[in-house]
C-alpha cells in the first residue's frame, strides 16, 4: 500500500551486555527504494541488521514491517514474512553446486507452486548468467565474486518483501565490487526493495535513493544518496577527500 513504509525503526537501542551499541537510532525504508546504511568499522551497522533480522534482540524502540509491530517477532517468522538477509562474508553452502545453493533459498518459504520456484530459478539466472553456466559447480569452488552473486541468487530465491545485503563489497576487487552494484541497482529497479550497509560510499550511494550515516551508534546524516556522497563531513571520512 503506498504511504505504508516497508521498513520504520524508531529509537532502536541494542546492547551487547553493559555495552550500548546503538543508541536510539530511527530510519525508514519506502517501497521500492534502496537505501544505504553508511558506517566505518565498529559503528553498528551489523548490529542494525540483527536487530532488524530478529537475531538480536532490542533494549528499546520498535520496528515495523509492512505496518505490523515486528519487535518482538522470532527470526524464522520474519524470513517468512518476508524479510531476507545476505549475510556479511556470504557463507555459501561449500559442500552444495550452485543449484543446490539456491534450492536451498527457498526453505522455509511457502511457495505457491512448482513453477513459481522454476520461474524464480529463471530470473536468478537471468541476473546472474555466471551462476547458470556453473550451475553444477560447487559453491565452494567459486571466486569471491562468484560466491556473493550466489548468496545474492540464493535470498532472491525466498523472494524477499525486504533484501538486507551486508556488505556486499568486501573482499572483492574493485571491478568485481562495480559488477555487484550494477546488479544490486537492477535488482532494485525490477521492484526489490534493498536495505544495503557499506562503508564503500561511492558505489553504494551513488546508485541509492537515499543514505544514513552511522557513526559509533548514532545516525549523524541522512538524505538522498548523491546529495550525501557531495557532503563534504562524509567525502572526507568515507572517501579520503576533504
Ligand atoms: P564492521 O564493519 O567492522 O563489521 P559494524 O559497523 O558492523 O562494524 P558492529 O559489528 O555492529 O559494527 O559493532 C558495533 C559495536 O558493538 C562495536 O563496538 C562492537 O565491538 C560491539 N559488538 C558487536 N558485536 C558484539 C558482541 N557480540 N559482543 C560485544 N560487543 C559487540
Amino acid at each position: 500500500a503506498s504511504g505504508t513504509p516497508v521498513l520504520q525503526i524508531r529509537d532502536m537501542v541494542i546492547h551487547y551486555g553493559r555495552i550500548e551499541a546503538l543508541h536510539g537510532i530511527s530510519l525508514t525504508v519506502d517501497a521500492g527504494e534502496l537505501v544505504t546504511l553508511l558506517g566505518a568499522n565498529g559503528a553498528g551497522k551489523s548490529t542494525t541488521m540483527r536487530g532488524i533480522s530478529g537475531l538480536k534482540q532490542l533494549t528499546s524502540g520498535s520496528i515495523e514491517f509492512l505496518g505490523q509491530d515486528i519487535t518482538r517477532m522470532p527470526a524464522a517468522k520474519r524470513v517468512i514474512e518476508g524479510i531476507v538477509q545476505v549475510p556479511e562474508g556470504r557463507r555459501v553452502f561449500p559442500g552444495m553446486t550452485v543449484a543446490e545453493n539456491l534450492d536451498m533459498g527457498c526453505y522455509g518459504r511457502k511457495f505457491g507452486s512448482r513453477a513459481e520456484q522454476k520461474t524464480t530459478v529463471d530470473y536468478v539466472y537471468e541476473l546472474f548468467p555466471r551462476l547458470a553456466e556453473r550451475r553444477s559447480q560447487l559453491g565452494g569452488t567459486m571466486s569471491g565474486g562468484e560466491q556473493q552473486m550466489l548468496a545474492i541468487g540464493r535470498a532472491l530465491m525466498a523472494r524477499p518483501k525486504l533484501l538486507l545485503l551486508d556488505e556486499p563489497s568486501m573482499g572483492l576487487a574493485p571491478m568485481v565490487i562495480q559488477q555487484i552494484f550494477r546488479i544490486i541497482a537492477t535488482i532494485n529497479e525490477q521492484g526489490t526493495t534493498i536495505l544495503l550497509v557499506e562503508q564503500n560510499a561511492q558505489q553504494a550511494l551513488s546508485r541509492s535513493d537515499r543514505g544514513y550515516v552511522l557513526e559509533t551508534g548514532t545516525i549523524t546524516r541522512e538524505g538522498p544518496g548523491k546529495e550525501l556522497l557531495a557532503d563534504d563531513a562524509v567525502r572526507e571520512a568515507y572517501l579520503g577527500v576533504a
